[in-house]
């Protein structure tokens, strides 16, 4: 019988310009905690350097925490990558932000991009403003995510900006994405989304906005493996197997 779990695996840390400075990797995992999920997704733009504290900060939570980036392509459009370690995460998000297309953070207008250790002391922060478009395609963010060894979702695709219906106006046939996620505070989807596996998220950019217990997938075990697994079994239902 599988876990039902409770997962929010959309979360934005400190790093992400937009985000609030208080998104700390103690914080995340605390908060986390306090709200009894069983797994989340940290999901920076273009970046993932908070990632190695909160894999230790989720741990003593015991909260497991899935590796992940939110990609911008070059359509504007927002696509999650889930990774199965956060070395091969950091390391796609190096890559995704030498595509980045030029602008730099000015922090007193877009935020601070702090990356904190362990113990949320700051050690460095981050020049490439990381809310803008990389040069990349959809189909070559898929493409290079599945070739790392990621996942790829579709970010809020019934938002007006950033997202596969609001930037292209339709479901593309290809790249064939994990699974699609809804924003819950937009109106539903008016596509077909098919056999696609639909996921909810908070896309929290403050603390008190990470999701309740109220968003659950079954997993084989309640463990980063198991819920890569699932989200991989959900690819592969539609006819992706690699
Ligand atoms: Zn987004
Ligand atoms: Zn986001």
């Amino acid at each position: 019988m599988p876990l039902r779990c409770a997962v929010d695996l959309h979360i934005h840390s400190c790093l992400s310009p937009c985000a609030d400075d208080d998104m700390t990797p103690n914080n995340i995992a605390g908060m986390a905690y306090v709200k009894n999920l069983d797994c989340i997704a940290v999901t920076d733009h273009n970046a993932a350097f908070n990632l190695p504290a909160l894999e230790k900060t989720c741990r003593e939570m015991n909260v497991v925490l899935l590796p992940g980036i939110e990609v911008t392509s070059r359509e504007e459009v927002h696509i999650l990558t889930y990774f199965p370690d956060v070395k091969t995460a950091v390391d796609f998000g190096r890559e995704t932000a030498a595509h980045l297309l030029g602008a730099k953070n000015r922090p007193e207008i877009f935020g601070n991009q702090l990356i904190l250790d362990e113990e949320d002391e700051t050690v460095g922060t981050l020049d490439p403003l990381l809310i803008q478009a990389t040069d990349l395609s959809i189909e070559e963010i898929e493409a290079r995510c599945t070739q790392a060894g990621g996942l790829c979702v579709a970010a809020h695709i019934n938002r007006s900006s950033n997202s596969l219906l609001g930037n292209l106006g339709f479901l593309p046939p290809r790249p064939r994405f994990a699974a699609l996620e809804v924003y819950r505070g937009a109106a539903a989807p008016k596509v077909d989304t098919g056999a696609y596996k639909i996921l909810y998220a908070s896309d929290a950019h403050r603390l008190g906005d990470i999701a309740e217990r109220e968003f659950f997938l079954p997993l084989e075990e309640r463990s980063r493996e198991g819920l890569f697994d699932y989200l991989k079994s959900c690819r592969a239902r539609l006819g992706r197997e690699d």
